[in-house]
């Protein structure tokens, strides 16, 4: 059968692997000129790695995405440091990415709050009981449980950091998973998350895959037994089509969905991104931690400082230490239309908090990063108003980060998505072949 997938991000590029594999004609269309969607990276002259346009890791328990790599050939270019997350209290930063440190952590004191966060934290690692847990808001079940103390001081920052106007509603089940899946050492590929993607594009394309980059797809339409994309104007037709974008942009592509379809993917929430990168001349963090997680209260510009160069060497950067400084935020927020320049103004005063030696001219070059489309935001009883994968037109098929749960999305869940589709989309194809 011919199959057009849309999107070469991790998700689509997935899919296709799985649909050649089974003797396929695979097209990817992708509008960007390059493969790798929202892990994708850039890269300097004099830098022998990328730098992922918005930070990006692996967790040890990202087992689809080790297991693909793995069937790829390609594990031993999988480095997992052990970096340092840190957390604020009264001025200073603690570490915080482990039960132990977690454990000492001063902000809750030592007595029955520390209590109640380390029961509700043994719970949520030990239950998988997360339908039940999807029926409250993170908020109401962490104040319960935990207690408004704890819950103010550890949970309510990362929601509202994550989810903003939303972080009240965000459901239950999406903390537990947060808590469940996280690891404390944190992975990257050996030249960055780019030249993972470049060799899975190459691969792909070596086993007679068509990737067409810089192809901005822009209707799907079912006529004559067929599905015809159009793309910049040129019409070609399909089998089977998968989208891998957002819920909006499906919305577009497809007006002649079921009203149902189409408005359960219009009400689905999300939340965009802006980060800035820095290649600067010195470390910021002189204590080489490399996450700091900020909390929306103590006044900073950004939700996330993260020091790559404290998680991998600087020798792969040409020596430049590279920062990034990034939030989620709701589309139509001033950073969304602000310049690179009054973006670095913003962000400047927070640096040096962070080291008070830090100066204008330590800052060689910035690059800034924006989407619409970073984060989805798992409301109440979210399973029952996800989109189907299989959608409502025969041979077309839906597969993006909102669809993904009750896990928090990421490459390792874009592979596992994309792959679950491919697998609809074979026994699809095979169920036709003896109808
Ligand atoms: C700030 C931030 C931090 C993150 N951190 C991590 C992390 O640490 N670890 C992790 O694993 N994940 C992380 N993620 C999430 C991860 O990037 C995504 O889950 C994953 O890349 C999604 O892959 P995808 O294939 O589903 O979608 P995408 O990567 O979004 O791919 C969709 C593709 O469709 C293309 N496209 C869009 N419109 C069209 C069109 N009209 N025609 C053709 N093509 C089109 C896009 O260009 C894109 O390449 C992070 C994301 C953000 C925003």
């Amino acid at each position: 059968m011919r199959v057009a997938i849309i999107g070469a991000g991790f998700g689509g590029m997935a899919a296709a692997y799985d649909l050649r594999k089974a003797g396929h004609e695979v097209t990817i269309y992708e509008s960007a000129d390059y493969v790798g969607g929202l892990a994708s990276g850039f890269k300097e002259p004099y830098w022998n790695w990328s730098v992922e346009k918005f930070y990006h890791h692996w967790f040890q328990s990202d087992s689809e995405m080790l297991g693909l790599i793995k069937e790829l050939g390609w594990a031993d270019r999988v480095l997992f440091p052990r970096p340092y997350t840190v957390l604020l209290h009264n001025g200073k930063w603690y570490p915080f990415d482990s039960i132990l440190h977690a454990l000492l952590f001063p902000g809750l004191g030592f007595g029955l709050d520390k209590i109640r966060f380390g029961f509700v934290g043994l719970y949520l690692r030990l239950t998988d009981n997360w339908k039940g847990l999807e029926q409250d808001t993170a908020d109401a079940w962490m104040r319960k449980y935990a207690g408004d103390r704890v819950y103010e001081k550890m949970w309510k920052p990362l929601l509202v950091g994550k989810f903003g106007p939303y972080y009240n509603q965000v459901n239950m089940a999406w903390m537990w998973a947060r808590l469940k899946a996280r690891t404390t050492r944190l992975g990257t590929f050996e030249g960055g998350f780019q030249r993972f993607a470049d060799m899975f594009g190459e691969k792909l394309r070596d086993m007679g895959v068509e990737i067409r980059l810089g192809a901005r797809v822009e209707s799907i339409k079912r006529e004559q037994d067929q599905l015809w994309v159009q793309a910049d104007g040129k019409r070609a037709g399909y089998d089977q089509v998968l989208v891998t974008t957002s819920p909006n942009l499906m919305a577009k592509f497809s007006p002649d969905l079921p009203e149902n379809y189409l408005k359960g993917l219009l009400e689905l929430k999300s939340m965009g991104a802006v980060v800035m990168v820095l290649a600067l001349k010195h470390q910021l963090s002189r204590q080489g931690y490399y996450w700091f997680n900020l909390p929306k209260e103590a006044g900073y510009p950004m939700l996330a400082v993260v020091e790559h160069t404290n998680f991998v060497s600087r020798e792969h950067f040409g020596g430049d230490h590279i920062v990034y400084a990034g939030d989620y935020l709701q589309v139509g927020h001033e950073y969304f239309s602000m310049s690179d320049e009054e973006l670095l103004e913003r962000f400047i005063p927070a640096f040096q908090k962070f080291n008070p030696a830090f100066e204008r001219d330590w800052v060689k070059k910035v690059w800034v990063f924006k989407t619409n489309y970073a984060q989805p935001v798992p409301l109440v009883n979210h399973s029952k108003n996800i989109p189907s994968i299989q959608t409502p037109i025969e041979g077309l098929y839906f597969a993006s980060m909102s669809q993904v749960y009750p896990w928090d999305r990421g490459t390792n869940f874009a592979v596992q998505i994309g792959r679950r589709a491919a697998r609809l989309m074979l026994d699809r194809s095979n169920r036709s072949l003896v109808d």
